[in-house]
């Protein structure tokens, strides 16, 4: 993994990326995507740079889980989302806004802010098979090796300068 994670600083100066509203921080949150039914991502741990923790929310209900890479729960979640999870929301807010947001997890208009959203929070999910998602992170990081173009690539768009 720390070959994985070498190669996040060169990246960011890439040309082709798409301008975001905000900063992201890919270092902390190396991957966030809205996929099928889930917001999902990919988070590191703050203290060992070789861990990260694979969290998601799922649309609707708002059940959450969050694991390690190898499927071990994380010791973080104590009936409510964990730090990661709250990251993971974060920086999701941050690449897709609140409305992209809080439309795709199909909660009523009243939830205007990354609280409003935790609150909602449904139950711990027990599934702790998360390696489809930390699979594709592997897979898009995979991209960050192609050739440099000079047209953008969308799936690049949550890189920022
Ligand atoms: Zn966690």
């Amino acid at each position: 993994l720390s070959k994985i994670t070498n190669l996040w600083p060169s990246s960011l100066s890439s040309p082709g990326y798409i301008p975001l509203s905000g900063e992201r921080d890919v270092k902390k949150v190396p991957f966030v995507e809205t996929f099928n039914t889930r917001l999902q991502g990919v988070i590191s741990s703050a203290s060992d740079i070789a861990r990260v923790y694979v969290a998601y929310f799922d649309t609707r209900t708002l059940n959450y889980c969050c694991s390690t890479n190898n499927n071990r729960p994380c010791g973080g979640l104590r009936g409510y989302p964990c730090n990661h999870l709250r990251e993971l929301l974060h920086e999701a807010v941050i690449q897709y806004g609140i409305n992209h947001v809080r439309q795709f997890l199909q909660l009523p208009s009243e939830a205007q802010t990354e609280n409003d959203i935790l609150q909602r929070c449904g139950q711990q999910s027990h599934t702790y098979n998360v390696s489809d998602i930390f699979s594709r992170f592997l897979g898009d990081l995979e991209l960050l090796e192609l050739p440099t173009l000079n047209t953008p690539l969308t799936v690049m768009a949550w890189f920022n300068t």
